[in-house]
């Protein structure tokens, strides 16, 4: 087994060209990832947090190549797949499995569960018999709690939770080292969200998984999460291990971010931090440090330098001026 992380993201930027005009010319391009950077190693669960529109469901499509890198690199167990031709991709495809948001339509209709989960397992060669075939769709609905009868059945005999643990099965059945869930629980009701939650837990510990969880909710990433990339504006702006960032968070957007997680305890609720002004555009983000329109803290620096990722804390990095001038070691 190599040495390196499972998957490595260097430097991912990705703009994407907004066309106007009968000849398509490109006006302006969309600034939706910039510069992003991070690990994730076998059986860890890393959480990448942010508001609609922050980059976060870029990066995982990117690392699925749904589209091809304006700059950077994305290695799995060490080489590099982002420049990778289609042929050559197409067997390390099986080592990164999706599930998406919307179990409604991220399942063919058409198919019964049987086709749907068998064709990953045909696509990669996985099964050397019909026996085997089908033993290993009896095991895929086992391991995600429904009944073997399922397999017979169309998607739309199904609930949103079922739907979704057959999404999970036909990730399982390419035999993935990381499964990306972009919003997998988003669209699931509270408590059908926390069995699918606990799904995954289960199967990462069985199966020794690693997982890319991609969310707006920081209640459910501080519950599934070993560690936690925080994004703003397509820039990693914290990263850090889950207890270090809920107890102490470094860059004032995660500590507005996590303000705004409701708590039992009257008191803290109080504590929130109201952001003013919305989210600058992508197409044009402001200069410097792309939180400076918002950040109760800006001073001239943070509108005129941009703040690189440093380690503000042991393994708790921040891309804040503020918080790396404190951090620095006294002379
Ligand atoms: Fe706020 Fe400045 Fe830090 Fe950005 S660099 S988060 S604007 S204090």
């Amino acid at each position: 087994m190599s040495a390196a992380p499972l998957l490595e993201v260097r430097n991912q930027t990705k703009h994407f060209p907004m066309q106007t005009g009968l000849f398509g010319r490109v006006s302006a391009k969309v600034h939706a990832v910039n510069g992003v950077s991070f690990t994730v190693d076998r059986g860890e669960t890393v959480a990448i947090v942010g508001e609609s529109g922050c980059g976060k469901s870029t990066v995982g499509k990117a690392i699925l190549r749904l589209f091809d890198l304006t700059d950077g690199e994305v290695l799995l167990d060490g080489r590099r797949i982002d420049n990778l031709p289609t042929r050559v991709l197409r067997p390390l495809r099986r080592k990164v499995q999706v599930v998406f948001q919307d179990p409604f339509s991220s399942l063919n209709p058409r198919l019964r569960v049987r086709d749907i989960l068998a064709e990953p397992i045909r696509n990669f060669g996985l099964a050397s018999s019909s026996q085997d075939l089908e033993r290993r769709l009896v095991s895929l609905m086992e391991k995600v709690r429904l009944p073997v009868d399922s397999l017979g059945r169309w998607p739309h005999e199904f609930s949103g939770g079922q739907r979704q643990r057959i999404g999970i099965a036909r990730a399982l059945a390419a035999e993935p080292d990381l499964i990306i869930c972009d919003e997998a629980v988003s669209a699931l009701d509270v408590s059908v969200k926390a069995q699918i939650i606990n799904l995954l837990q289960d199967l990462q510990r069985e199966l020794g998984l690693a997982l890319l969880f991609i969310s707006h909710d920081l209640a459910i990433v501080e519950h599934i999460s070993q560690r936690i990339i925080v994004m703003y504006l397509g820039r990693i702006v914290e990263q850090a291990d889950k207890r270090t960032l809920f107890l102490s968070p470094s860059h004032p957007y995660t500590e507005a971010l996590l303000s705004a997680v409701p708590v039992p305890d009257p008191t803290v609720a109080s504590r929130r931090i109201i952001l003013t002004g919305d989210v600058p555009s992508p197409v044009k983000p402001p200069s410097g440090c792309f939180f400076h329109t918002r950040c109760p803290h800006a001073e001239a620096r943070c509108r005129a330098e941009v703040p690189a990722l440093v380690e503000v804390a042991p393994r708790q990095f921040a891309a804040c001026h503020l918080r790396a001038a404190m951090a620095l070691p006294a002379p």
